[in-house]
């Protein structure tokens, strides 16, 4: 039976505003697809980068295409969490401030589109420091010079306000009282839902890593599909080393990261929103998230874990990582120190030797661009990604030297936060 455009359309949309977006592509014909008419931009891969880019491309007036092989913010992707801070904090690396700024707005404005403004959590983000600690002061001097609303905290003030944190030798903080989390796979399901809706089309569908030189005309897919388009946009994330293997494989480093939720006791309201904002001990790299919806307090370790596959890694966390999780909550947060596991998460951070993302053209392939290394936080900027990603396309002109390929070394010497 033949599917028409406008119930291709139907059942597209209707997919996307369930928990979970269907495939849309059963036994329909899209346009480009095996013949049909070229689309202007196909985008590989809907985690946070693809679904804003192939928003702000359809905005922008181009007939786009959206591919992923299993599902916008599935459970293998580095989109696929539950929850994902957003701050404005940076230390000196005033870009990514002002990409956060940017991309807050652009949140609010699309997930209030989408009838879902509750998918960013304004609860306030606490950037704990010891000393004279270099990064923070220098978030401090960049969040004042851009008139970011932001508190500095003293020792006193802070065990005032927050009497169940047990701020150990950190000295002083950073609150951030407009930022918070966003949830993450369910914005990126709206995202998506929403780029549909106003003519994206998505395909659930692998793309087989492109052979060749030269310019690109059309993708295949495993399921035998052809995929014709005049610009390409990988935003594959942990996969990018896997479609373009000579030229990433040794320049995005996917590490396995382990996510804890520890469950308060009943009836305690001390460890969620509004007694307990996102929190970060920078100096022992680790950070977490008031307990939400019951869903628990969450603890994330930032330190890069080993290398992970993230097609086949298995994603069930270690005691090893959880014992010192354990031990670290039990000083910080004293009323959680007998708090049992509720849940847990493996996902993978797809990092640049720096952290600075990679927003760069193919080097033989000038209708190809790379875009991913989100390096653990990526999420928050995916609609300033789509945005700077969109006017590349759109309006041509080079990439910042911080994001282009040549910048990207073999070593990682982490130096964005
Ligand atoms: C545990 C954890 C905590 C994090 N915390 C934060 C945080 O608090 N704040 C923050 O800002 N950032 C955070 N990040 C980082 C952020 O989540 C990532 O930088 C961001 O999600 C990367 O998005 P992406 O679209 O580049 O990649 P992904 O989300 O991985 O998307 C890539 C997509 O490409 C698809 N794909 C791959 N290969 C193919 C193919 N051949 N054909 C078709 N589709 C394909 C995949 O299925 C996937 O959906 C965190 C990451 C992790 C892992």
């Amino acid at each position: 039976m033949k599917t028409t455009r406008r119930e291709f359309m139907r059942t597209a949309v209707a997919g996307a505003l369930g928990t979970t977006v269907i495939p849309a592509l059963v036994g329909a014909q899209a346009p480009g697809v095996s013949g049909g008419d070229v689309y202007d931009v196909a985008v590989v891969g809907a985690g946070v980068f693809g679904a804003w880019i192939a928003y702000r491309l359809r905005q922008a007036g181009r007939r786009v295409a959206l591919l992923d092989a299993y599902g916008p913010g599935n459970a293998r992707s580095s989109s696929g969490g539950q929850t994902r801070v957003i701050r404005m904090g940076y230390g000196d690396q005033e870009i990514y401030t002002r990409w956060s700024m940017r991309s807050l707005d652009l949140w609010k404005s699309l997930l209030g589109k989408a009838g879902r403004p509750s998918f960013f959590q304004p609860v306030g983000v606490l950037w704990m420091a010891r000393g004279e600690d270099p990064l923070t002061t220098k978030t401090l001097a960049t969040l004042q010079r851009l008139g970011i609303r932001h508190e500095r905290l003293g020792r006193s003030e802070l065990e005032r306000r927050w009497p169940q944190i047990d701020f150990g030798p950190n000295t002083w903080a950073i609150h951030e009282p407009r930022s918070g989390f966003l949830m993450g796979f369910h914005a990126v399901q709206a995202v998506v839902q929403i780029a549909m809706a106003t003519g994206v089309e998505y395909l659930q569908e692998a793309v087989v890593p492109p052979a060749g030189k030269g310019r690109l005309g059309s993708v295949a897919t495993r399921s035998g599909k052809t995929v014709q388009a005049g610009t390409f946009v990988f935003a594959c994330g942990p996969w990018l080393p896997k479609l373009f293997p000579d030229l990433l494989g040794e320049r995005i480093f996917a590490t396995r990261q382990e996510v804890f939720y520890f469950g308060p006791a009943p009836g305690d309201a001390r460890f969620r929103s509004p007694a307990m904002p996102v929190w970060v001990d920078f100096a022992e790299e680790i950070y977490g998230l008031p307990d939400f919806k019951g869903r628990g307090f969450k603890v994330a370790p930032d330190r890069h874990g080993p290398a992970f596959d993230p097609d086949t890694g298995e994603r069930v966390v270690t005691p090893e990582t959880l014992a010192a999780v354990r031990e670290f909550v039990a000083r910080r947060f004293p009323g959680l120190k007998d708090a049992p596991l509720v849940a847990s998460e493996v996902c993978q951070y797809e990092n640049t030797s720096n952290g600075d993302f990679l927003i760069d053209r193919h080097p033989e392939r000038d209708n190809v661009w790379l875009v991913g290394g989100g390096s653990g936080h990526g999420f928050k900027h995916g609609p300033a990604v789509g945005e700077y990603v969109t006017a590349r396309i759109v309006e041509g002109g080079p990439v910042e030297t911080r994001f282009s390929l040549a910048t990207k070394e073999k070593v990682q010497k982490r130096a964005v936060y």
